[in-house]
């Protein structure tokens, strides 16, 4: 195991978002010029290869805008107990009054919300770009965006992680056209946490152990066939 990739003192705690990305020096700060937000962080060599990408992508009249990056723990349980407890819609529907059964509330959140711990935006690596809204990459600047992305990507090491659902990507969260992966460093750490987190790690945050983990592991392993 490489240092540089998984870190010290613990490479479980990184895997599962407990890092503080301002003050690990594997991470960089995202300038706000080419984010909708300030204060995100990515691993430097997802960022440098952003950059390149980016570049390269301005070049063709294409504009790329990181919407999302490396997101904490902490924050992937804001944002799902914020969905679980019925504060925050999913689908417009509050989910506490709308499913009560714990294990179908769960999948309906994890249409596109990961369980804190498992997510990849924990890893540094995967970013969202330009819009979180499916219909936006359908037509016009959203289309030719996507379409860049899907030629180009590639080149830059970044992939599309949840394509569209069908035969070789029968499980896991809807297709994000928007979520795209620096799959050096990705890949190495999903071995990682394939190898080393279990079920015993699903904790610390409401509606922990609503599914069985080998369900949970559908999600996480559930990518598209470039990324793999
Ligand atoms: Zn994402």
């Amino acid at each position: 195991m490489s240092c540089t990739v998984f870190g010290q003192p613990d490479p479980l705690d990184y895997i599962m978002g407990k890092v503080n990305y301002a003050e690990d020096d594997r991470f960089a700060k995202i300038p706000s010029s080419i984010a909708n937000k300030e204060g995100m962080y990515l691993r430097k060599e997802a960022l440098e290869a952003f950059q390149k990408m980016r570049k390269a992508a301005a070049e063709d009249g294409i504009t790329l805008r990181i919407m999302s990056a490396a997101r904490s723990f902490n924050h992937q349980k804001q944002i799902w107990e914020g969905k679980w407890n019925g504060n925050r819609l999913v689908d417009g529907k509050n989910m506490k009054t709308a499913i009560s059964d714990p294990a179908e509330r769960a999948r309906f959140i994890m249409k596109y919300s990961s369980m804190p711990g498992t997510s990849r935006h924990h890893w540094g690596t995967d970013i969202d770009i330009n819009s979180f809204n499916p219909d936006y990459f359908d037509s016009g600047r959203g289309q030719k965006e996507y379409q860049w992305l899907v030629d180009n990507a590639h080149r830059f090491g970044f992939c599309q992680t949840y394509t569209e659902k069908d035969k070789e990507r029968p499980h896991g969260y809807e297709e994000e056209k928007w979520h795209w992966t620096y799959m050096p460093i990705a890949k190495p750490l999903l071995t990682f946490f394939k190898n080393n987190v279990t079920g015993a790690d699903m904790k610390g945050f409401d509606g922990a152990g609503s599914i069985p983990f080998e369900e949970v592991q559908k999600y996480v392993f559930g990518i598209s066939k470039e990324c793999q």
